[in-house]
């Protein structure tokens, strides 16, 4: 495929985890892939990767809660690698605690990088897929969206995710764009990692009782959410939007 004619992805918060086994898998489904995230010299293993297996991608550094940053970070993606017609909003923090010690930053924050920079980063991408008549947002929920103890801040933010896609399924439908959510259930990553970590559990044994209350029997891994997003971004999925897909290895964990 020439390089004018390859289709390009923008994955946010790809330095790690669920983020970098996407932009893997988007660039082995074809698309050249911008590996946004906070440091720019941290998105280098991701790109890396993607180069060894034959893809292009492009590192870019930005704080996607920042409005100048995500502009100028989208800006040079147009330009050094080509308009953006996927974008999938990965980038995320949490700050658990539960409601009556949870601070004003711990709810700001999650706010901050999940709804706003969602915001941002869909609003400053969109045009591009308009101009093109086609193009795929994938937004990463979470089965915290259903409520969870602990994350009042982190819930409320996933939650209303799936009403800003649905909303971005509305307006953008016409134009060819469609927009979905995943809201993935327990996935063996850094951020879980740190949750084990903060409540003092070892990280095999926690693995291995969350398993044991997941319907197949394993934690998920990255490459179970990059699968879904695959399928949301493919050619053939153009008359799906506005959905939620759960994944999350039963209906809940
Ligand atoms: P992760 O390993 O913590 O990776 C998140 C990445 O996002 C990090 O590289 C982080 O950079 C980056 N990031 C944070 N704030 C950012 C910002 N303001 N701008 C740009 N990049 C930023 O997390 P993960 O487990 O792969 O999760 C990815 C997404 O899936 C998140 O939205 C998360 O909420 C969601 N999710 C995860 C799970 C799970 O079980 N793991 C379940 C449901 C949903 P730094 O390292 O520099 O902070």
């Amino acid at each position: 495929m020439s390089e004018s004619s390859q289709r390009v992805a923008i994955v946010t918060g790809a330095a790690r985890g669920i983020g970098a086994a996407t932009a893997s898998r988007l660039a082995d489904d074809g698309f050249a892939v911008a590996v946004v995230d906070l440091d720019e010299a941290a998105t280098k293993g991701t790109v890396e990767a993607i180069e060894a297996a034959g893809g292009r991608a492009l590192g870019v550094g930005a704080d996607v809660s920042d409005s100048d940053q995500v502009t100028a970070a989208v800006d040079r993606i147009a330009a050094e690698l080509g308009p953006p017609v996927v974008l999938v909003n990965n980038a995320g923090v949490t700050r658990d605690n539960l409601l009556f010690k949870m601070t004003d930053s711990d709810w700001d924050v999650v706010m901050a990088v999940h709804l706003r920079g969602s915001f941002l980063m869909t609003r400053a991408a969109q045009k591009h897929m308009i101009d093109a008549k086609w193009g795929r947002i994938v937004n990463l929920s979470s089965t915290s969206a259903l409520g969870n103890r602990g994350q009042a801040n982190y819930a409320a933010a996933k939650a209303g995710l799936q009403g800003f896609t649905k909303t971005l399924a509305i307006e953008l439908g016409k134009f060819g764009v469609t927009a979905n959510s995943i809201a993935p259930g327990f996935i063996q990553t850094e951020m879980t990692k740190a949750t084990a970590e903060r409540i003092g559990r070892n990280w095999e044994e926690y693995v291995a009782e969350r398993a044991a209350a997941i319907p197949v029997a394993r934690g998920g891994v990255p490459e179970d959410i990059a699968h879904a997003v695959s399928f949301f971004a493919s050619e053939g999925a153009g008359f799906v939007s506005g959905q939620v897909l759960y994944v999350a290895g039963g209906p809940r964990n």
